[in-house]
């Protein structure tokens, strides 16, 4: 199969179309509005990425202004056929030679299964309760091709010494969203200009080929400033070979009738090296200062805490500073503040403990009118609300784990993490008016905003300090504990509060 020419983009027209599948020019040069269309939200940002991916490489246009053009209008089918021409072979799931991000003649002692392909569906004690069983017993060409991208780009490694994606373990995905496909395709493809912004070896890679054709020898150093930008894109690091069985079936995974279905494939575990990191557009990095060495890594999500508290990262950039971490959002969404006035931003990704999947993630965070030149706001408002979470934690703690007199003798806490339950509850209740907040804020005027969101939290901060402590309100033992730990939240919320006039 083809992925330039045949239909394999899983979409319904909005608002409520049937689902059907399409071509890449049906959907570049017609105007449809139409969603992506797939049981999965994972595979649904993934279809989407892939769809990127080819657009920024194949129709890469060559400033804003045709970038604008295109995100307005669809494009002409002598533009597509012509932007087409030179990968023809380059995109073909089953090609003899070169299969798309696959290697001919991968040996394995045993076939894998296709479901070892969909991220998470194995593995993971939990993966029974979020994914219908058989979802990847085979799959049509379509939903494996997306499939095989996504392991390659955001998934964990297979484990046992195979190497996992260009930007590490499970990294967050960012990406802008539009109103429809097409339009939210090209919000999220760079302009020549931009490439060279982000990989200033654009020019001397642009006419490398993807690993697929031209593969990486056993044991090479790549330093990461010779991956040009659709090698990169379509990395894949293990070699991999999916093996298909004619016969008319429904896909596992779309449920549409493929005539051939991939129902399980070969994979063998390659070594290299690649020195630096691969500035991937597509995710936000973060970079610290280590013992006199700079740290740069990409974003994931590492903790249960919601998509909002890393917000900042994904919109705001900022240097190192001695204290503070630097931070840098993904290059599509920094060329978005020039491109467009509110912001819903796509996050999805994995949370992983090495190669098992623990939980998936997929949010749109809405940022009102005014965000691209007002991120500092993004930062002090995701700041404060971290702020009411920690002083909540910070007393809890306390009353957890005790406190030292003044004497320095031990003063013996509750003995139970009752912190990390209010964390859990804090984060639940507090989603709704963080996320209200960014979608509403006057970027031009936030002080109003922030002031109504402080209290709420401030209110909230107090009511599950209480409830936490509650239980133990007539336990002798615990009476300091409790008013220390009391006293340290006052003193916290305090802090957070800005000073008015008259207040003491
Ligand atoms: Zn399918």
């Amino acid at each position: 199969m083809n992925l330039l020419t045949e239909p394999w983009i899983p979409v319904r027209l909005l608002p409520a179309g049937r689902p059907e599948k399409i071509t890449l020019s049906r959907l570049l040069c017609e105007d449809g509005h139409w969603e992506l269309c797939l049981p999965r939200d994972d595979m649904e940002l993934a279809a989407l990425q892939m769809l990127v991916c080819m657009a920024q490489v194949i129709f890469t246009p060559k400033d804003v202004g045709e970038l604008k053009q295109r995100i307005v209008s669809p494009m002409s089918p002598e533009v597509f056929d012509s932007g087409c021409a030179p990968f023809q072979d380059w995109f073909r799931l089953d090609h003899p030679d070169y299969p798309f991000m696959q290697v001919r003649g991968v040996k394995a002692k045993e076939f894998t299964p296709m479901d070892k392909l969909l991220a998470g569906v194995t593995g993971a004690t939990n993966s029974c309760f979020v994914n219908e069983p058989g979802l990847a017993a085979c799959l049509c060409e379509g939903c494996a091709a997306i499939a095989l991208f996504n392991q390659a780009s955001n998934a964990p490694s297979f484990g046992g010494g195979f190497k996992g994606s260009l930007r590490g373990g499970a990294p967050v995905t960012t990406l802008v969203q539009g109103e429809h496909l097409r339009q939210t395709l090209w919000l999220n493809v760079l302009s020549e200009d931009k490439i060279i912004e982000n990989f200033p070896w654009h020019q001397e890679t642009k006419k490398q080929r993807p690993s697929w054709i031209e593969p990486l020898k056993a044991g090479e150093v790549v330093p990461a400033q010779k991956i040009g930008l659709l090698r990169g894109l379509f990395w894949q690091p293990a070699h991999i070979e999916l093996l298909a069985s004619d016969g008319e079936q429904s896909c596992s995974c779309c449920g549409f009738v493929a005539k051939r279905l991939c129902d399980r494939f070969n994979k063998a575990k390659f070594n290299y090296t690649i020195t630096d990191l691969w500035p991937h557009p597509h995710g936000a990095r973060i970079a610290k200062v280590k013992n006199g060495v700079r740290e740069e890594k990409f974003v994931s999500f590492t903790t249960t805490a919601p998509a909002w508290t890393q917000l900042s990262r994904f919109v705001v950039q900022r240097q190192i500073d001695g204290r503070n971490e630097g931070q840098e959002p993904s290059a599509v969404v920094r060329q978005a503040q020039g491109v467009i006035k509110s912001l819903r931003l796509n996050i999805g990704g994995y949370r992983n403990n090495q190669a098992s999947i623990i939980e998936r993630r997929h949010e749109i965070i809405f940022l009102n009118d005014g965000w691209s030149s007002k991120t500092g706001v993004v930062h002090e408002l995701v700041g404060l609300a971290i702020g009411y979470r920690d002083a909540l934690n910070k007393a809890l703690f306390v009353f957890s784990n005790g406190f030292k007199d003044a004497k320095g003798s031990k003063v013996k806490g509750a003995g139970v993490s009752v912190h990390e339950v209010a964390k859990e509850q804090f984060y639940r209740r507090t989603e709704d008016t963080v996320l209200d907040s960014l979608a509403s804020i006057d970027f031009a005027n936030p002080a109003p905003v922030l002031l109504a969101m402080g209290e709420r939290l401030r209110l909230l901060d107090i009511e599950l300090f209480e409830n936490s402590v509650r239980p133990y309100l007539n336990d002798p033992e615990l009476v300091r504990t409790m008013a220390i730990s009391r006293n340290t939240l006052r003193k916290h919320l305090k802090a957070l509060k800005p000073q008015q006039d008259g207040e003491e």
